[in-house]
């Protein structure tokens, strides 16, 4: 496909964009971007052209945590354990298709079950099926009985745990899930503030890792096991709850230093939950919420856009409903749009091919109506997606997964 699309606004990426811009798409990269008159004028008159008017054409969406194995229903983990193969991937292509229609070119699954997310990331990226590119943690590792011990990653001591990465990398993951602490949806499984693992066993799991080139992305919602992964050289943190035994929180401004100290990355799944969260928590809690992060990101923690879609509460097509939490937070809206595509390409390890509107990058791109920087709630406006080079509309006649090939 070779095309030029055109709009008053082009957002590449890294706090820059172009009055009167163009961006021109040639076998899948971004051939060229600038100024409309002269990416027009260097294109050849049969080259197919889009102009957009009254839009804003910026890089494509990077949701930094999702689980397109769940069903976001209140059984997720059992249906997906439960769910025959073939019928799991093919609900799990249609959820990368919801995605894709609300703008989302790039996806970091984490966690799934027998290799599906790594077999459709496969696929999409063969171009048998449409949806975004997808960065695939495999089935993550667990304690026998821990969190999401269902999705089939138990492991315990060391052996075990080196056993369990170097499947994970024969079966073709990119980077490593390992579950620090116990989470919300594992019925009778460790309670979200308690940590599964030894400092030990986490730095087996981080050496492991990286003697194959593999991140490790560790949930972790208790403070102890933030510390202990940070201690360990994890990658990222997820969820980043800091949660106490007590049952309240405590965010340890030692940990949040030696987090941005080591340039870590944080990504604190923020999902449309944060709007019903202030009537449940109630107006002071929400408040300290939004506080904690506030805080990381004013000591200098790299936080990016996820939103755990999948679990209860998280949809697949409300990614920027995650971003406005960002929002209320107080996060300036160049640096929410920064977190959900530069950055969060930099923090998946994929930041030379995707995540800005450069020469030679991969032609990720979404065009919007209206002008996301003055009003973050424009990216919900979609007029095209455009993944690996191929474009898509949004479907106005499906209520799901509805994305039409140009
Ligand atoms: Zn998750």
């Amino acid at each position: 496909m070779d095309m030029v699309l055109s709009a008053p606004k082009v957002l590449t990426g890294a706090g820059e964009w172009i009055p009167d811009g163009a961006v021109r798409v040639r076998d899948g990269l971004i051939a060229a971007v600038g100024d409309r008159a002269s990416v027009i004028a260097d294109a050849p008159g049969s080259v197919a052209r889009f102009g957009f008017p009254r839009c804003t054409i910026l890089p494509g969406l990077i949701d930094a945590h999702v689980h397109l194995a769940f069903d976001t229903g209140p059984e997720a983990q059992a249906t997906a354990a439960n769910t025959p193969d073939a019928v799991l991937g093919m609900r799990m292509a249609g959820r990368a298709r919801r995605l894709l229609a609300a703008g989302v070119t790039t996806v970091r699954d984490l966690g799934d079950r027998d290799g599906l997310a790594i077999r459709l990331r496969d696929e999409i990226a063969e171009g048998t099926v449409a949806g975004p590119r997808i960065v695939a943690a495999g089935t993550p590792i667990t304690i026998t009985g821990g969190h999401c011990w269902q999705l089939g990653g138990e492991a315990d001591g060391e052996v075990a745990l080196r056993r369990a990465v170097r499947r994970l990398v024969r079966d073709g993951a990119d980077l490593v899930k390992v579950m620090v602490t116990g989470g919300g949806i594992t019925p009778d499984g460790p309670p979200p503030w308690r940590t599964q693992f030894t400092e030990r066993e986490l730095a087996v799991v981080v050496a492991e890792a990286a003697r194959f080139g593999c991140p490790v992305a560790a949930h972790a919602h208790g403070v102890e096991g933030i510390e202990l992964a940070v201690r360990a050289g994890v990658h990222s943190v997820e969820h980043a709850s800091w949660l106490t035994e007590a049952g309240g929180r405590d965010l340890r401004l030692d940990v949040v230093a030696d987090l941005a100290a080591r340039g870590l990355w944080v990504c604190p799944t923020v999902s449309a939950r944060w709007r019903s969260s202030r009537e449940r928590l109630g107006a002071a809690e929400f408040e300290a919420y939004l506080d904690r992060l506030r805080t990381m990101r004013a000591h200098g923690v790299r936080m990016i856009a996820g939103t755990d879609a999948g679990v209860l509460g998280a949809p697949f097509e409300s990614f920027v409903d995650g971003l406005e939490g960002f929002r209320e937070a107080g996060f300036p809206v160049q640096e929410i749009i920064e977190m959900a595509t530069a950055r969060a390409a930099e923090a998946l390890g994929i930041g030379d091919s995707t995540g800005r509107i450069a020469t030679g990058m991969a032609a990720d791109l979404l065009v919007v109506e209206g002008d996301p920087l003055a009003e973050i709630s424009d990216l919900r406006e979609v007029r095209m997606v455009i993944a690996a080079g191929r474009a898509y509309r949004p479907d106005p006649q499906a209520d799901h997964d509805g994305v039409m090939p140009l």
